[in-house]
């Protein structure tokens, strides 16, 4: 019988997670034996979970909310951008029986702006909102493409400050608080904080954007997010979600695990076409 390799993601909530649909649909496009379910793990029994996942010969898995600094804490070798991101989205079984850390994510966003959309990075200003965990995956590899500067706006200010602090080595990078944009104008406002999960948006100026400039919300779901539809009303060139880095950090994972580059385009297109518009 042929032997069929185990992976999970790991999140709490996790019922809503496309990361099952999406690995499926890249395993038939490459024929690659796997299976890969969902399970809702709370962060309190996450090593248990995971140490028994493994155990039982489980290969690889991606882990989301809340669980990617736990996860970071649990690999035993870290890729360099995981290290510096202190959060984990994807474990690997290695050969040797030792499990390797990354996070795709920030490669994820790279890939579906650059690539997907063929949005410039260089040379320009860019806008993070928030300083979580995503915003933490993301700046590193934003700051690698040269943007002119970021400034990074959070809810509470001393996140933000620190966050740019420990960046500032790698390019212009600053932090502050929202009531700070006023009379400031970027060309890309990326926006990682969850408030497009309970339906809100930053207090953001009307005027924040250039024209001809675009916005990215992190966040998906089956229907435009708050901060999509606010780029929309501000007449941004493009306003775009998260379900492209969502399926770009998903084709980095199963790279990692697989070694096989799944096309991403194919998936992409399929799932925008079950969602409401
Ligand atoms: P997190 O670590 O919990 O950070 C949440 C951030 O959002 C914090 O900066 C927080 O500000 C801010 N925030 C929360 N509610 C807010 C509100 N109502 N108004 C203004 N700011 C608010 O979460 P995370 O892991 O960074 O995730 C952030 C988002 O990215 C989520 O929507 C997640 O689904 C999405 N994401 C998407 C992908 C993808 O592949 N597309 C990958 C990773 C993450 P304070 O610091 O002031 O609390």
């Amino acid at each position: 019988m042929e032997h069929i390799d185990s992976y999970a993601v790991f999140g709490h909530p996790i019922e809503h997670s496309k990361s099952p649909l999406i690995h499926k649909l890249f395993a038939i496009q490459t024929e690659q034996q796997i299976e890969y379910t969902s399970q809702n793990v709370p962060a309190d029994q996450f090593i248990k979970t995971v140490s028994s996942f493994f155990e039982q010969g489980g290969k690889g898995l991606n882990c989301t909310l809340p669980l990617k600094e736990l996860a970071w804490e649990y690999a035993e070798c870290k890729t360099e951008r995981a290290e510096i991101s202190k959060a984990v989205n994807t474990l690997a079984m290695q050969s040797d029986g030792t499990v390797l850390g990354d996070n795709t994510d920030g490669h994820g966003l790279i890939k579906d702006l650059i690539t997907n959309n063929s949005i410039n990075l260089s040379n320009i200003k860019i806008l993070v909102l928030g300083a979580g965990g995503a915003s933490r995956g993301i700046i590193g590899p934003l700051l690698e493409k040269n943007p002119e500067r970021i400034v990074i706006a959070n809810r509470t200010i001393n996140k933000a400050k620190n966050l740019a602090e420990e960046f500032n080595k790698k390019g212009e990078i600053y932090g502050c608080g929202f009531e700070s944009l006023k009379n400031q104008q970027f060309d890309l406002i990326i926006n990682a904080t969850s408030a497009s999960l309970s339906s809100q948006l930053p207090p953001l100026p009307s005027d924040l954007l250039i024209k001809e400039g675009n916005c990215y919300d992190l966040a998906y779901g089956n229907e435009p997010t708050t901060f999509v539809r606010w780029g929309i009303k501000i007449n941004a060139s493009k306003s775009m979600d998260g379900l492209g880095m969502l399926v770009e950090q998903a084709a980095e994972a199963f790279f990692i695990w697989r070694g096989i580059n799944p096309e991403t385009k194919p998936v992409i297109d399929f799932i925008n076409s079950q969602r409401v518009n």
